[in-house]
């Protein structure tokens, strides 16, 4: 079908241009260097915010972020920042891009993200509900004739600074980004915006997040994911000793 882009394995799925770079830029960066096609949409373009002259300079930065990471599609959708509510539409504006890009994975939010914008709680329901929709069959008048795209698995990110584990959820695993951390920091560094010389503190908090978490796995940094549904394996010692 012409408005298929070519297949991707991961999309990973962000309310505003930066969430994805901090929850999982690091494991983005280590995918793609391993040779799997990586892709990310955010659900609004983020703006306005207060350090940030419009959407121009925030959409340039989300492009020069994912250059770094070296990722192979960016899509930023048009859905309302500080308004970004769970609707029929949102879900529907979402689940094209997944039939669109065919992911095998889709990783997004997976909790609430308190004293921060409540859009990451409306966005972990849409791309709940986006994963859903992208496998309906019978369906096919609300997604411009694209067909029908089982997502086969789908996991939970954190934002760097919430608490290690998300409630609720049996598997959480972590990510070794020793190789990738600088490049992480790097594309976060890309929206100047956002992190301006006084908020320096950022990237510490991140550095530490990373550190404190690979530190856990015995890694020099690592990103904490989770499955949406229980985790198996077929070979119990190459899993558990991170070969697999
Ligand atoms: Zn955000």
């Amino acid at each position: 079908m012409s408005n298929r882009s070519p297949k991707l394995d991961v999309v990973a799925v962000g309310a505003h241009p930066d969430d994805v770079e901090i929850a999982c830029g690091g494991t983005l960066a280590r995918l793609v260097a391993q040779g799997y096609r990586v892709g990310i949409v955010d659900l609004t373009d983020g703006e306005p915010t207060p350090g940030s002259p419009g959407p121009e300079t925030r959409l340039a930065e989300a492009r020069q972020a994912a250059e770094v990471l070296g990722v192979h599609e960016r899509v930023v959708l048009d859905l309302p920042n500080r308004r970004l509510f769970d609707g029929f539409e949102a879900r529907v504006a979402l689940a094209k891009q997944l039939r669109r890009f065919r992911p095998r994975i889709v990783i997004g939010f997976g909790a609430k993200t308190p004293m921060a914008s409540p859009d990451h709680w409306q966005a972990m329901l849409i791309t709940d509900a986006a994963v859903f929709y992208s496998r309906l069959s019978k369906w096919d008048e609300y997604f411009g004739g694209l067909a029908p795209h089982a997502v086969a698995a789908q996991l939970y990110f954190r934002l760097a600074f919430e608490p290690p584990v998300l409630s609720g959820f049996a598997s959480h695993f972590t990510i070794d980004i020793s190789t990738t951390l600088d490049k992480k920091l790097a594309a976060i560094r890309c929206y100047q915006s956002q992190f301006p010389p006084a908020k320096e503190y950022v990237f510490d908090r991140i550095r530490g997040a990373a550190m404190l978490a690979g530190g856990s796995a015995g890694f020099q940094a690592g990103e904490v994911f989770v499955a949406a549904r229980s985790l198996g394996a077929q070979d119990l010692v190459k899993t558990v000793l991170g070969e697999a």
